[in-house]
């Protein structure tokens, strides 16, 4: 057990990734935290936690899963690494929260690009791991639900559990042996920061659009604006879909419902490009599908 582990945290610094011990059996790091830190060894200069402790040096490796079956943590940022994180929901019944996958297929698509080929793993949950190569001369840190619903990606500030680790779970297993691939520049662009946005009540035009169509629009920007967050896609998706049919109907002018819509679901934490990409693909869904007004 401790060979399999200290094997599996040899591999990974091999490839430049930064190991640190979990716990045994769990995903929590086995590095005492700030609040027990007795300021002594390592830590004789004031605390250091796991992301600066983290190391690809085979001694200091061995010499530590030599005292115990640790499991492997891959700090992201120092190993210039984006884990792009596909979760599968907890609970499995529920409509509303997709699967990571499908989401991250769907964005995918919608970029017009495939899902990328990458040195990957499966999580103990059941979820997977993809593995990139962090772009030069940009810090970026971990995101929850940024990229797609049920995505997750860790970067500065966060770790992922290697592959030839075991929980109760199960195992995290690597899936092929790809080599890490360099993180596609249309999915940097998301995970970029935005600029912002002062968050302010929502002003809808005046005059454009008929009285009941921006009723709607205001009620809808005002959900996606209080989406859960591993639901804020899925929410803007749904909203912009329903207000679709007064775009249909003519009684909106679709960039006013856009622009309402971009504004709402910048403000809850979304890219600019996701809310774009998501708007619009509902949109158009909704004006091929709308029936006519008599019908509704
Ligand atoms: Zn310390």
């Amino acid at each position: 057990m401790n060979e399999d582990l200290m094997r599996a945290a040899l591999d990974a610094a091999a490839r430049g990734w930064h190991v640190f011990p979990l716990r045994p059996g769990t995903k929590r790091p086995a590095l005492h935290g700030e609040k027990t830190c007795t300021r002594t060894g390592p830590c004789a200069g004031g605390h250091r936690k796991w992301e600066q402790r983290a190391t690809t040096d085979p001694d200091r490796i061995r010499a530590a899963w030599s005292r115990a079956p640790f499991n492997v943590g891959i700090a992201t940022g120092p190993s210039r690494l984006v884990v792009v994180d596909l979760d599968v929901p907890k609970d499995k019944n529920s409509s509303d929260a997709p699967c990571g996958a499908t989401s991250f297929g769907a964005l995918c698509e919608r970029a017009g690009h495939a899902v990328p080929t990458t040195y990957r793993t499966r999580t103990a949950s059941g979820g997977t791991h993809l593995y990139f190569t962090a772009p030069e001369g940009v810090r970026l840190a971990n995101t929850a639900g940024t990229v797609a619903d049920s995505v997750d990606t860790r970067a500065w500030g966060g770790y992922v559990v290697a592959a030839g680790s075991t929980t109760p779970a199960g195992p995290y297993e690597a899936l092929c042996d790809a080599e890490t691939a360099a993180l596609p520049a249309w999915l940097q662009t998301i995970l970029q920061p935005a600029p912002a946005r002062p968050v302010g009540p929502l002003k809808l035009p005046a005059v454009d659009g008929s009285r009941a169509a921006l009723a709607a629009l205001e009620a809808e920007c005002a959900a996606v604006a209080a989406a859960p967050d591993g639901l804020r896609n899925v929410t803007l998706n749904r909203c912009a879909f329903k207000v679709g049919r007064f775009v249909a109907w003519g009684d909106l002018p679709r960039h006013v419902a856009e622009e309402a819509f971009q504004a709402a679901g910048e403000a809850r934490g979304l890219t600019a490009a996701e809310c774009r990409a998501t708007i619009r693909s509902a949109l158009d869904s909704s004006l091929r599908t709308a029936r006519p007004r008599e019908a509704a």
